[in-house]
């Protein structure tokens, strides 16, 4: 009888949120690739950087051996060497596209500018729609990230808004990004500036008499004033700074 192949995986940094170091067991004869094996420990290939064996880079398509360690990296600043970055680097101003449990995360960004679309419930036309408009996929959901039509994706650790706003600002470097009160918070449409005197059928007799400088949106028309709340949200916003 063939022996079984062990192979032990450790994951580094971020990575060990996702999953522990392991070996793990394999029935001899049947070829298994390195990512295979990541995602069978519950690490979405979007999350994984490079991998090393015995010092040397590997890439995904790797046959598993028996006896190798292998080491498993999250996205870093690190010089590796272009053919063996797994997970490419999204290039210019991030995208995202959210699942449905990321609603107060969706708003949030929205409120700071970024383009983060929601709502959709389907896990494939989440899939389908990032692949088409090249959108990032934020979700709490491995499964989805493991479909190998995903090409950048990542998994959200906290479930508390405010926190998961703060790990994804790090994350994708957003700070650069940040455009506050540019983006609507019902639609992610883009909020252009109006005149009041085209909007004054639209807005209460209050908010005419103290505000000038009013904004509407492209997509749904919702319109927009400064007041107590875009205080509030300014507030928010600067302690938000203070932790990306
Ligand atoms: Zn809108």
């Amino acid at each position: 009888m063939e022996k079984k192949i062990r192979i032990s995986i450790t994951f580094f940094g971020s990575l060990t949120d996702l999953s522990k170091a392991r070996m793990i067991e394999l029935e001899p004869g049947v070829n298994q690739t390195i990512k295979d094996c990541i995602e069978r420990l519950g690490v979405p290939h979007t999350e994984v950087y490079f991998i090393t064996l015995n010092g040397k880079f590997v890439k995904f398509d790797k046959i598993v051996e028996n006896g190798e360690m292998y080491f498993v990296y999250p996205d870093s600043d690190l010089e590796i060497p272009e053919e063996y970055i797994l997970t490419p680097k999204y290039e210019g101003e991030p995208k995202f596209i959210l699942d449905i449990h990321l609603g107060g995360l969706a708003r949030y960004l929205r409120m700071l500018g970024i383009y983060a679309d929601f709502g959709i419930i389907e896990d494939e036309k989440i899939i389908e729609k990032a692949r088409n408009e090249d959108l990032i996929i934020l979700t709490k959901d491995r499964m989805m990230l493991k479909n190998s039509e995903v090409k950048y994706g990542y998994i959200v650790r906290s479930d508390e808004p405010k926190q998961q706003l703060i790990e994804v600002s790090r994350r994708y470097k957003l700070k650069n990004w940040f455009n506050p009160f540019k983006r609507c918070i019902l639609c992610n449409g883009k909020l252009l500036p109006i005149e009041k005197s085209k909007i004054l059928d639209k807005i209460p007799e209050k908010v005419k008499e103290m505000y000038d400088e009013f904004s509407i949106c492209s997509g749904c028309e919702k319109i927009y004033w400064g007041g107590t709340h875009y205080e509030k949200m300014n507030r928010f916003i600067e302690e938000i700074r203070k932790y990306v």
